[in-house]
């Protein structure tokens, strides 16, 4: 099996590259443009991997799309390649709109050509699977979940573009037939987390003792999910998955965000113990605007009719998590150096 994944070097797409190069055995060439986001150390546990390759390009060049997939020749696309930060999207929405809208269109203008030269059997085994958000679907209320069948109704500018990304991957399967399948999922948490991301930067700044930003009253609820389950649900939804299908991902885990940061507070209470509880350094901030109060997956679908099912609940992840960050500085420290920590999405630009 030969995959190309776009935004291998990113949070989600390096756990997805581990994955399948480490447990599957898969060729994998890792198509990333290397943006703030994109970070190699990801890859340091498959990047001397002869079944490893990585292509620096940027899913907007249309040249460089045709190249690597003409000379690659996969049997599967994964598409994670995005602008992925919802703030930075409120304060800079351009970048947005070209990755993820046009940088999409491009990738799957390059994949039809590609598709179309492909002789049976390999045709119809193809796969492009769009990896997207639960953030398409707007908010919740305190009932209910996202199904598949939700409508649409996207706030911030970051799940706008998401939201026309998978509306143009759903119109190359029904308009061209290219086998497109699109997964929906919560929000991700785990190892090798940039530090700009609620999670991390509460880790972090928790062990350098400053102020952990929680915006409005912590109140607004995520479906956290770990990372490396939804690595696996991507492997097995690209696998087998119906074109033209929507699948949702998520572990079923709510919760406030004011409760996540409290936990991450007293596990380090217990493992990194300081002069004072670490709750002490919680800092309300105002609120984000058009901030989405909740949301939560149904994944019935994806578990009844693929057989995945998260194996990490959030209270043993979060811990997993924690005592990652605490055991790989080598990872984080050279990160944190160009980040200045103190709010949510103000991280530097890489040099
Ligand atoms: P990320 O920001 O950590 O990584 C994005 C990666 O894409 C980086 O390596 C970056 O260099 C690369 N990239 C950005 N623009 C590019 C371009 N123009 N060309 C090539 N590469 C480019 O993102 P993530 O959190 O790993 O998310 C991956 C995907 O999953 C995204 O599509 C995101 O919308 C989706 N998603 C994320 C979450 C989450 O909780 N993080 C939840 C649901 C869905």
């Amino acid at each position: 099996m030969r995959v190309i994944v776009t935004g291998g070097a990113g949070f989600i797409g390096s756990a997805v590259v581990r994955h399948l190069v480490i447990e599957c055995g898969y060729e994998v060439l890792n198509f990333d443009k290397l943006t703030y986001a994109g970070y190699l150390p990801s890859l340091r546990d498959v990047e001397a991997s002869p079944l490893y390759q990585f292509f620096h390009a940027d899913i907007c060049d249309a040249s460089a799309v045709q190249n690597a997939i003409a000379n690659f020749r996969p049997d599967r696309i994964m598409h994670l390649a995005a602008e992925s930060h919802v703030d930075r999207s409120i304060t800079g929405a351009a970048d947005f709109v070209q990755t993820n809208v046009i940088g999409t269109f491009t990738l799957l203008e390059g994949t039809r050509a590609y598709w179309n030269s492909l002789p049976e059997p390999q045709r119809s085994a193809f796969r492009f699977l769009h990896v997207s958000t639960d953030e398409v679907y707007g908010s919740l209320g305190e009932d209910g979940l996202f199904e598949e069948t939700t409508p649409y109704d996207p706030s911030s500018p970051y799940s706008a573009s998401k939201a026309s990304s998978d509306h143009l991957a759903k119109a190359w399967e029904r308009t061209y037939g290219l086998p497109v399948v699109v997964s929906n999922c919560s929000n991700n948490y785990g190892p090798y987390h940039f530090p700009e991301k609620l999670i991390p930067l509460t880790i972090l700044n928790a062990l350098s003792r400053r102020p952990l930003p929680v915006y409005g009253k912590g109140e607004n609820i995520r479906d956290w999910l770990f990372v490396e389950d939804h690595a696996r649900a991507l492997d097995l939804i690209a696998e087998k998955g119906a074109p033209g299908q929507t699948y949702n991902v998520g572990g079923r885990n709510e919760r406030r965000n004011i409760d996540v940061v409290r936990t991450i507070c007293s596990i380090l209470d217990d493992l990194a113990p300081g002069e004072t509880p670490y709750a002490d350094l919680i800092s309300f901030v105002t609120d984000r605007p058009g901030h989405d109060a909740r949301y939560a997956i149904d994944a019935t679908k994806l578990e009844s009719e693929l057989g995945w099912k998260a194996r990490e609940n959030f209270d043993s992840g979060i811990r997993r998590t924690v005592e990652w960050y605490l055991a790989n500085e080598w990872w984080w420290g050279p990160l944190r150096e160009r980040y200045d920590g103190e709010r949510l999405g103000t991280i530097k630009p890489v040099a």
